[in-house]
């Protein structure tokens, strides 16, 4: 069987192997792949794995041996499902594989917003201590968490790994979820209505998908309804948050701080308004990116691909 990568470069940029799928047939693993020769690139392999490279319904029908898409992700939006299954081709994701990675980095991103380590990093090597006239000194207010209320829009799997941290650093947790479920409340976890959370939450982390529903879900109304001097988290979907509405609020202070490692255009574009922001971190959406968590990626890929092969495919999103 031939098998052909379409865009390995991230997943696996060297530290880990491809023998998995090598032991499956012949692989051909590309970097990347420009859209004008997706097909050519696919030819007649019989299993394709794309992680953002769109596969339409025109490469489909341009590619009659294909059988098999593989996603190098959780979202499969980059394919066309419905033209797949009419063309019998079967499309398998990874559902799951990076929870404790996006979870530990919503509170990198807030223990940033609160310490500003790099910076003062930065400014000690710069040589601003030995300097100083002060034995100690801080360029911005730093923060105390315990005792403050973490709010989470989005309490599923990520969600709900973010929130056993925050209440590890002392933290009260309010959830909204659209389909709360009881049994994960505790005496220091409840479930709050959108407004509730949004007028409580001293820290709003986002970890719901995207959706139309969710889409904007950040914007001028909703952070008037939040307090004053609050902090945004945003590891899910740039889209989630009106960008313009949180720059504003970021300049006149009503926000205090935000944190995103996903913006509405990715690579981000050199006019997003949240690249002039103040007390704004912004990272090249790498919250799934460490090794583990993309080798556990790489064994699911390869499982999806075996279980396809000996005829009882799973993680199927096309059925
Ligand atoms: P999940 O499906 O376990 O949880 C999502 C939760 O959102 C569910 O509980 C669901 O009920 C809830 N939800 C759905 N619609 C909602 C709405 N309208 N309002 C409020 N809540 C709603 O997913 P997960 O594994 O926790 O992943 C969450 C998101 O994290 C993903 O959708 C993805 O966008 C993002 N993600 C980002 C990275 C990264 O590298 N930055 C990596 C993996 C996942």
């Amino acid at each position: 069987m031939k098998i052909v990568v379409l865009d390995g470069y991230t997943e696996n940029p060297g530290d880990l192997s491809w023998e998995g799928l090598e032991r499956l047939g012949e692989l051909t693993v590309y970097d990347r792949t420009p859209a004008d020769k997706i097909a050519e690139r696919i030819g007649d392999a019989e299993a394709v794995y794309t992680n953002k490279t769109p596969i339409s319904a025109q490469t489909i029908g341009q590619c009659p041996n294909l059988k098999f898409i593989g996603v190098l992700a959780t979202g499969y939006n980059v394919i066309d499902t419905a033209a797949a299954k009419a063309a019998g081709v079967i499309v398998s994701n990874i559902p799951t594989y990076g929870t404790d990675a996006v979870a530990q980095y919503a509170i990198a991103l807030l223990l940033e917003l609160c310490h500003h380590i790099g910076e003062h990093s930065d400014c000690v090597k710069a040589g601003e201590w030995t300097h100083n006239a002060d034995w100690c000194f801080w360029k911005h207010p730093l923060v105390e968490l315990a005792g403050k209320t973490f709010g989470v829009i989005g309490f599923g799997r990520i969600g709900q790994g973010t929130a056993k941290i925050a209440e590890a650093l002392g933290m009260k947790v309010l959830a909204y979820d659209e389909y709360p479920n009881k049994a994960l409340e505790t005496d220091n976890c409840k479930y709050a209505s959108l407004d509730q959370l949004l007028a409580q939450a001293d820290v709003i982390s986002l970890h719901c998908p995207l959706f139309p529903s969710t889409e904007g879900i950040i914007n001028r109304d909703s952070i008037a309804k939040m307090k004053d001097g609050v902090k945004i988290i945003n590891t899910s979907r740039g889209p989630l948050i009106v960008e313009k509405d949180l720059r504003e609020a970021l300049d006149s202070g009503k926000v205090s701080g935000a944190a995103v490692d996903v913006v509405s255009t990715e690579p981000i574009r050199e006019d997003n308004p949240l690249l002039g922001a103040k007390n704004m971190i912004i990272t090249p959406h790498i919250a799934w990116a460490p090794r583990e968590s993309r080798q556990r990626l790489m064994d699911i890929a390869v499982d999806n691909l075996k279980h396809f092969v000996d005829g009882a495919p799973q993680n199927v999103v096309n059925k």
